[in-house]
């Protein structure tokens, strides 16, 4: 292990230069590197072009070529993407692109070897490039590449896209494979480039539910922003539990970005790498490869920004005050470009918040719960809302220290273990003690981390019932105090909840053990909980959108429905679609207290 990220730098990386009048510009490398080395950092890995075969394995081999073409003939017609506007041709854009994905994969397969815990790649980033397009000053994909190395490895990738663009390219290239989580949180696409990446955008397929989009007004300050990122991306990552974590760090959502609109200051971005690390720490092993993005102030901004996501893979403290040297050396050229002067510290003070900051917010904070509220399994966000249990912090690391983290998915025990289960109703604390849960049975992935929850749960009036064999939980439903909240939901359902004498109970978790799956003990376990909910004469409800799923082998988001119609509707609920869920395929299901 070195003493910090390994630093992904070299003399190819400036070759990328789509031009002396381009945002984009290679300049931002001279003082970036620079406080980089200031702080403690070295480059310690070249990037050298990737090979055709690892470009494609994502982009189209006509797209490589054409790009050839480009960089050979520059007066060629338009297309593909390049030509006069964001991404132009110049001399050598094929290697220079090639090498900048070279980079991330080396950085990827350092990683992979276990040479080193964190890498950061601030040329890497290009996130808007597509399989067969060149987009937004992005040729070829680095992000995407990498993700797509750790995946053809086996390994489950976490991808946060911190850029103030939406991370289209990289989201819309794993966009059908469940083994990749990409969350991207960014300036709406109402009001900027390259203008998708909305809400309700959450994957399809099995997919579905691995997508999440955290799009925010212009304006959204740095509080606003942080806590988004604070609200969605421990939880998910909890839920999805990765074995590697790819981050890209776009300065772009800074308050003085020439490009955007958002209002965030380089201590938030600073605090925002840290919560990535920490969750690479919690659930991938630390395996953590930052990449840099877009950013445009590249005297102010761009250096301050890359030095506090290298300074929180290093896990080590921000030095109040920028160098004085380091300001020294830039002074000039940052006067020449209009971004001066080179700020004095490792923070940013925009001014005490205003009305419009309040507002942007809370509008933020509403923005990221819905996010939650469609793709995290029900049973953290009431864990994390009643306080029995945070994604963020340290934890067990249970599921990322085990091999098994690295097994690939699919497969288990053969049939033969699946022994006779007892079903265990009512399922106390003390039982549980004396058991422990399988893995995948609920949420999250880390079993460890699950059974902490679960035992949370039972401290606070939640009613379980439980399938067990020998010592092992393998099946488990679980209900908790609650009423629906929404009144178009509560008048879908005739208001039966609230006529309801004993109260209700919200079943916010389901789960079989994989390998005991499609024998029945779902409904099973069901039954005998509408049985102790009768005895209380309690209605029962449940809301089960695409947050409800296997994390390893997510079934495609219509089986997971009809499974889940069937199942309420086998135990007497009234199932309709959810009035207010962001996801249309979201049902409720609603059974009213049976005679006692
Ligand atoms: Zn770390």
């Amino acid at each position: 292990m070195t003493d910090g990220p390994l630093l992904v730098f070299g003399p190819r990386s400036i070759d990328y230069d789509l031009g002396p009048m381009h945002p984009l510009t290679p300049r931002r490398f001279g003082p970036g590197i620079d406080l980089l080395r200031a702080v403690g950092a070295r480059p310690g890995l070249a990037p050298e072009p990737a090979s055709d075969a690892e470009l494609l394995r994502l982009h189209d081999p006509r797209y490589l070529a054409a790009v050839r073409g480009f960089s050979a003939h520059l007066g060629r017609e338009p297309g593909w993407g390049i030509g006069p506007g964001d991404t132009p041709a110049f001399a050598g854009m094929h290697a220079a692109a090639a090498a900048v994905a070279g980079g991330s994969l080396r950085a990827m397969d350092a990683l992979l070897r276990g040479d080193v815990e964190h890498a950061f790649h601030p040329g890497g980033g290009l996130h808007h490039a597509m399989r067969d397009r060149a987009s937004g000053f992005c040729v070829y994909d680095d992000p995407a590449l990498a993700v797509a190395r750790a995946r053809d490895a086996g390994l489950r990738v976490l991808y946060v896209d911190l850029d103030v663009h939406h991370g289209d390219g990289v989201e819309a290239m794993h966009a059908d494979d469940p083994g990749v989580l990409t969350i991207s949180i960014h300036e709406s696409g109402r009001t900027l480039f390259p203008g998708t990446g909305f809400l309700r955008d959450i994957g399809r397929g099995a997919a579905t539910g691995t997508c999440v989009n955290v799009p925010l007004d212009a304006g959204t300050s740095a509080g606003a922003w942080l806590g988004a990122v604070a609200a969605i991306v421990p939880i998910a990552a909890a839920a999805f539990g990765p074995d590697v974590v790819v981050s890209q760090h776009g300065a772009d959502s800074h308050a003085w970005d020439p490009l955007a609109h958002l209002r965030v200051t380089v201590d938030a971005m600073g605090a925002a790498a840290r919560m990535v690390d920490a969750v690479a720490h919690r659930h991938a092993g630390g395996r953590w490869l930052a990449t840099g993005g877009g950013g445009y102030d590249v005297y102010r901004v761009v250096p301050r920004a890359w030095a506090l996501v290298w300074l929180a893979g290093a896990h080590r403290d921000v030095p109040d005050a920028t160098p004085a040297e380091w300001r020294r050396r830039w002074a000039d050229e940052a006067v020449r470009y209009g971004q001066a002067p080179i700020p004095t510290t490792f923070a940013d003070d925009l001014g005490e918040p205003g009305a419009r900051d309040v507002a942007s917010a809370s509008a933020a904070y509403r923005t990221a719960l819905r996010a939650r509220a469609a793709v995290v399994p029900a049973l953290l966000t009431e864990a994390v809302d009643r306080g029995w249990w945070s994604p963020s912090g340290a934890g067990s690391g249970g599921a990322a220290a085990s091999p098994g983290a690295f097994a690939p998915t699919g497969g288990g025990p053969a049939p033969a273990e699946r022994t006779a289960v007892e079903i265990l109703d009512p399922f106390d604390r003390a039982t549980l003690d004396r058991l422990r849960l399988d893995p995948r049975v609920i949420a999250p992935l880390d079993p460890v981390d699950a059974q902490a929850i679960l035992a949370a749960a039972l401290d606070a009036e939640a009613l379980a019932v439980a399938a067990v064999t020998g010592d092992r939980i393998v099946g488990l439903a679980l209900s908790m105090p609650g009423r629906p909240s929404g009144s178009a939901l509560l008048e879908s359902i005739d208001g039966i909840v609230p006529r309801t004498a004993g109260g209700a109970h919200r079943i916010v978790s389901i789960g079989v053990a994989p390998v005991f799956r499609g024998a029945g003990i779902a409904s099973l376990l069901v039954a005998r909980l509408v049985g102790a909910a009768d005895a209380r004469r309690m209605a029962l409800w449940a809301a089960v959108g695409p947050g409800e799923r296997d994390p390893i082998e997510p079934l495609p988001i219509d089986v997971r429905r009809s499974a889940a119609v069937a199942l309420f509707e086998g135990a007497g609920f009234r199932v309709v679609a959810s009035p207010d869920a962001l996801d249309a395929r979201t049902i409720v299901g609603v059974r009213p207290a049976g005679p006692s």
